[in-house]
């Protein structure tokens, strides 16, 4: 029984529909995670921890303090089934990769004076009916004025064209979910900001890109609901993501596990 969608769920459909089934109907949860993933979390608990400062205290840390904080919880999460799957690398390097998306974050937004009404904002909502999308969204800004920017932090090496944010549903889903909270007909502009490659990429949809948008979610969206009401089998797709999928000792078309996780790091 699927209860609700996300954007990920969306996605992981469409890139395998096995791994799909094994995690979210077959509900198989394991401690596995990239390296890549483990960064991403760190360094978005260090952007919530600066914007909480500055909503809730007004005081603004100095990077010292973030680069601490950092650490800390790079420290506190660290676990024994983070997988590094580029082998010529170690975790020292992805450790300061993170250093890295923290320093260009705080050197380009410096003083963080954004008018900031929501950080790791939860939406649940009906798209459509019997479409309930769940989610997170990094952050929200409101003006006085009522224009709100969507924000969000990516951590990966490679930065959305133009064209690809214009047609990127995962922060369309977000839109919706803001749209649904303020009944908002105001301007919503849709952020992106690439910690990783230093850029940021800003995106608004016209009313007619919303319709194709919400169109594009609902037929994914109803493509796994027949799938399930159907019995269709849920086909693995292999590919070069197989590498970052921990469920190769579920999945129907692999016969170990996968020879990048659980390894031990000095
Ligand atoms: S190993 Fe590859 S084919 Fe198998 S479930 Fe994972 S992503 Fe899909």
């Amino acid at each position: 029984m699927l209860e609700y969608f996300s954007y990920s769920r969306l996605s992981t459909f469409k890139q395998c529909p096995a791994q799909f089934k094994i995690r979210y109907l077959d509900g198989i949860v394991n401690k596995d995670e990239s390296i890549e993933a483990f960064v991403g979390k760190r360094v978005h608990e260090v952007l919530e921890y600066l914007y909480n400062k500055r909503k809730d205290e007004s005081i603004t840390p100095i990077i010292d303090e973030l680069f601490e904080v950092y650490h800390t919880l790079w420290k506190d999460n660290w676990h024994e089934r983070i997988a590094i799957f580029r082998r010529e690398l170690n975790w020292e390097y992805y450790l300061a990769l993170g250093e890295k998306c923290i320093a260009w974050y705080y050197r380009t937004y410096y003083p963080f004076v954004e008018p900031v009404i929501g950080v790791e904002q939860s939406f649940d909502f009906e798209l459509e009916d019997g479409f309930r999308f769940i989610g997170f969204i990094d952050r929200v800004d409101k003006t006085n004025e009522g224009k709100i920017t969507i924000h969000d932090y990516k951590t990966g090496k490679r930065a959305l064209a133009q064209k690809q944010a214009d047609n990127d549903l995962q922060l369309s889903i977000y839109q919706f979910a803001i749209e649904n909270e303020y009944s908002t007909e105001t301007d919503v502009s849709l952020v992106w900001h690439f910690l990783q490659a230093g850029s940021r990429v800003e995106s608004q949809r016209s009313d007619v890109q919303k319709l194709k948008h919400k169109q594009d979610i609902i037929k994914r969206a109803k493509s796994i609901k027949s799938h399930i009401a159907n019995g269709q089998v849920f086909e693995a797709k292999e590919s070069m993501l197989c590498n970052w999928c921990y469920y190769w000792k579920e999945c129907p078309s692999k016969y170990t596990a996968n020879p990048y996780s659980g390894r031990k790091y000095t």
